[in-house]
Formats: structure tokens, sequence, C-alpha cells
């Protein structure tokens, strides 16, 4: 019998996340140069980061000899100041990915299971899976949470719950009243994950305060990362606030150095660029509306998004897909979520949209 073979059932049952295609790998497919690709698969920042952020990190590489900060002390006093929490309420991931991860170890275990959203970030079955728990997947509503059939659907043995919002790759939202609803009304004993990974893009009229939930909700944990806004997707470095009993319980199943010197300065120095963040927020705006404006023109549908993304529907995805391949155009297919007609594109700067809208107006043609 092979080794492979004597790994449990639920981890060979595991399929790989499939990431946005790397710049590097279209480049030699395609015998074309890097700089002439425009990649709007993975969500990332188009203005790049911060140049506090830079300056942070190119100043770290001068003691990459040192084990970082394991309990990422500066950049833990920094998220307190800012969010008005205590600092042993944080728990410091590489990426959020990486806190989500924290949660099932922490929480997970064969016999549990976890409650989240058909359409939903790819994530959380994953996590779910590789500890031996088991996923529960709630039917979407119009492409969304339906945070009632999410309630209904958790069992004695469910400890967690995922929600994303925005929701990846749909860019659904759910408002504050919505959420603060379903709090009161989940058992105290389920976690409530809220996966806040775009919520740097929200517009003013969509903000509420989950921090201030926290209080209130000890089975709360909000997360939230620097690889989107922010612009540092390549560094890793993510972060989850709660109740410190539970953050206490992640920091033990967490490497002690979960995230490396260099993230931890510059996600430090990130923080207090205000303007950097309002730059991205505002480019994002004008892009989504140079997207959409696009879509529509093009008789396209597409999904309402409150993040730096929109999914529109274009049946034939992997056709059309190659065709924007072909034209140095990476946009991500979202087959494997169950939206095989579907394609998501990352808003980019004004010059990288119109490459996109003109490489899909050629596709469809
Ligand atoms: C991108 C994303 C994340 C986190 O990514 P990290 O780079 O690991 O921080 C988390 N949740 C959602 C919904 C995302 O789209």
């Amino acid at each position: 019998m092979s080794v492979a073979s004597q790994a449990p059932d639920y981890i060979r049952a595991i399929s790989p996340y499939q990431p946005g295609k790397p710049i590097t790998e279209l480049a030699r497919e395609m015998a074309i140069p890097e700089a002439s690709i425009v990649k709007l698969a993975s969500n990332e920042n188009p203005l790049g980061m911060s140049p506090l952020a830079r300056d942070a990190a190119l100043g770290a590489l001068g003691s990459i000899e040192r084990y970082p900060d394991g309990n990422g002390f500066a950049l833990k006093q920094a998220l307190s100041a800012r969010l008005g929490v205590k600092a042993d309420q944080l728990v410091l991931g590489n990426g959020s990915n990486d806190v989500l991860e924290l949660v099932a170890r922490a929480f997970l275990a064969p016999g549990h299971s976890a409650v989240f959203s058909r359409y939903a970030f790819a994530v959380y079955p994953l996590a779910v899976n590789a500890v031996g728990a088991r996923g529960i997947e709630v039917p979407a509503r119009r492409y969304g949470h339906d945070l009632d059939a999410m309630l209904a659907a958790i069992r004695t043995d469910t400890r967690v719950v995922f929600i994303a919002n925005p929701n990846n790759p749909t860019g659904t939202f759910i408002g504050g009243d919505e959420l603060e609803a379903f709090l009161t009304r989940v058992p105290a004993d389920v976690l409530v994950v809220l996966d806040e990974a775009y919520t740097e893009y929200l517009n003013p009229a969509q903000r509420y305060d989950s921090i201030a939930w926290l209080a209130r909700f000890p089975n709360l944990l909000v997360s939230r990362t620097f690889s989107k806004a922010y612009g540092l997707a390549g560094l890793r470095v993510g972060y989850g606030i709660a109740h410190p009993e539970v953050a206490d319980l992640m920091n033990r199943v967490r490497q002690p150095f979960n995230v490396s010197s260099v993230a931890l300065a510059a996600a430090t120095a990130a923080l207090g660029d205000e303007e950097f963040l309002a730059q991205s927020a505002r480019i994002n705006e004008r892009g989504m509306a140079q997207i959409t404006e696009a879509l529509a023109e093009l008789g396209l549908e597409w999904i309402p998004s409150a993040g730096n993304f929109v999914t529109f529907k274009v049946g034939d995805s992997a056709t059309i897909n190659a065709a924007l391949l072909r034209q140095g155009v990476i946009v991500r297919p979202i087959g494997g979520y169950g939206m095989p007609e579907w394609l998501r594109v990352s808003i980019g700067l004004p010059e990288e949209n119109n490459r996109f809208i003109a490489a899909l107006r050629q596709a469809l043609a």
C-alpha cells in the first residue's frame, strides 16, 4: 500500500485551491513579455503598496538574520490603537487565510461541523476539511449569504459559521443591521467568523462597526487582511479580532513565527497611511464604474459588488477566458466555485481596465 493512501480520507478528498494564473506563467506559455500582461485575477491593489510600507519593508531587510517578534508587539499596538481593542484580542496570521486555518485548528475536529454559504470563499471548506470536520454548505440567495438558512443549518455539532462580507467571488454584501440581528440569534457556543477582507472598500453608507459588536458577542471573530486594500498580498499578513479567550486558543495553535519580520514592519507602517487607503478606495470606485458600464454596454449580466472585483456572466467561460489570455489579460474563472458560466475580474488602474474591456469585446465578437 502506498504511503499516500495512508493519509486520512478527509485529507485525500480535498481538492486544492486554484489560484489566479501568475504573470510569469502566462509570459512563459505565450512567449510574451511580462510587462505586456494585465493581471486582474486575484483582487490585488493595482496601486501597489503605500510608500511608507515599502520603506519599512526595506528597512526590515537589514535584520533579516533575526527571528521576527513572535508576538508581533508593534503591529498589535498599532492595531489596538486604531481599532480600540486590547492587544490580547488580536491574532496575527500569515495572511488572513492563516487566521481562518487557526480557527479551524482551534475549534474544529472530526465529528464537528462548520456552516458556510454556497459561492463563499473557497478557503472555508479547505480549512474545515483539513481538520476532519464536516462542511455544511447552505444554498445562496441571489449569489449571497442567506443568513436565515444559515441559522437554520446550525446543528448541535456545529462549532463555526463562516461569513464573508463582502463575499468573494460574488461581491455580495450584507448590511450591518442584518448581520447584527443574525449575531443575536446564533447560539452563544458557535463561533461566527466574519471575514472582512474587503471592508476597506466599503462606501460610507455601507460601513458598520463590527468591532463594537465584539463586546456583546464573545463568539464573534472578525478577520481582516493587509492583502487587498493595503496592497501587501505577497507579504502575507492578516489578523483576527476576538474575545481574549478565543484569541488565546488560536495563539496556542499558531506557529510561533507565523508572520515574517518584513511583513510585520510593512503592515505596521501601512496602517498609518490613511491617504493611500483613501486613494485605493477612490481608484476602485472609479474603476468599478468603468468596468460595469462596459459590461452593460456589452449586454452582460454582472453581480453588483462591494469589493474590488466584479463577477460577470459570459456563458462559455473557458472559451472567453482563453481568448482573454491570448490577449495577455488574466481574469479568474470560477468554475471551481460552481459558477462555470461566470468570470471574475479585479478592478485595475484605468488603463488596465481599458485593456480588459477591449480584450473582452474582442473575445465576445
Ligand atoms: C483575499 C481573501 C482573503 C484573504 O487573503 P489573505 O491574503 O490570506 O489575507 C480572505 N477572505 C476573502 C473572502 C478573500 O477574498
